[in-house]
């Protein structure tokens, strides 16, 4: 599927098309970028070009399996042991995944200065592995655990290599990862799983990552709050906006005047707020997008 390209006066307005809708909404996305100063916002849309499913995905299928909570995780440690386990078989997923198209697209307009700040829905830390250093985790990242008891944080490959050894061979892997890094497994399994400790203190290690049923650290909120204020342009990558951490973002720019633009494959909850609407795969959307903010907005 080609980018459309939009025709100022011309077909665009020639009918209700999705592909004339997606034109106009195309070039809106480019106006914006060329004026600077656009905070990103993305989500697990963005990921999907790199092997992570998307589990509300396009067409809205359903997770397979619920995500444990916080409060399941640090209730009991049949629960941290289950976590632990389909964590270690779907962590490999995760960590092998590479940046594709649309987060080096999002690097380049960050280096060229069309982008000033990302914000990711995303804890598989491919922004990061793009160049984005700056990009803020809105829910953290998989590639770090925390102790809930020392409130140290480590290395996830360090943690894994410790698994590893408690456990070896247990992943031989038939198992399907979720895009949190937790995968399907018999119960039989999980119950043979051995867990590790904190090495500091011997406390319980959780992923560096918001649970269901957790709140985002207030800082953090704090922080993108303050660069959305400071943005000319929000644009939305990926997301369906479907929980209120990301269209909380979306509903503090649009009271403030401030455009937004929504690049998803199918419907999101910011809909109605959004300038423009771009229904198209994002690697290829924002490759072009690069382009003509680089070239110009092209022939008139
Ligand atoms: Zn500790």
């Amino acid at each position: 599927m080609g980018v459309p390209v939009a025709s100022p006066g011309g077909s665009a307005a020639g009918g209700p098309a999705d592909g004339a809708a997606d034109a106009v909404g195309f070039a809106e996305l480019v106006r914006l970028l060329a004026g600077r100063g656009v905070v990103v916002l993305s989500g697990a849309g963005l990921s999907t070009e790199s092997g992570i499913p998307d589990y509300r995905g396009e067409t809205g299928s359903r997770r397979r399996g619920t995500p444990m909570t916080y409060q399941e995780f640090t209730g009991g440690e049949a629960a941290r042991r289950r976590y632990w386990a389909r964590s270690h078989v779907g962590w490999r997923a995760i960590a092998r995944a590479e940046p594709n198209a649309g987060h080096r697209a999002v690097e380049q307009l960050r280096r060229s200065g069309h982008v000033s700040a990302v914000i990711t829905q995303n804890v598989d830390g491919l922004h990061r592995a793009a160049g984005t250093r700056t990009a803020v985790e809105l829910h953290g990242g998989l590639h770090r655990v925390v102790c809930l008891t020392c409130r140290r944080t480590g290395s996830r490959a360090e943690l894994d290599r410790r698994l590893e050894l408690l456990n070896p061979g247990f992943r031989d892997g038939s198992a399907r990862a979720n895009p949190d890094g937790d995968a399907e497994l018999p119960q039989e399994l999980v119950e043979g799983f051995r867990i590790a400790p904190c090495p500091e203190c011997g406390g319980v290690l959780k992923p560096d990552v918001v649970f269901f049923g957790e709140s985002v650290p207030k800082p953090r909120v704090q922080r993108c709050f303050e660069l959305v204020d400071s943005a000319q342009a929000l644009v939305v990558l990926g997301s369906s906006l479907t929980v209120m951490s990301g269209l909380r973002f979306v509903r503090y720019a649009a009271r403030a005047g401030t455009p937004v633009v929504i690049v998803n494959r199918g419907a999101t909850r910011g809909d109605e707020l959004a300038v423009a609407r771009i229904d198209l795969p994002l690697g290829e959307a924002l490759t072009e997008a690069v382009r003509r903010v680089r070239g110009g907005a092209g022939p008139a």
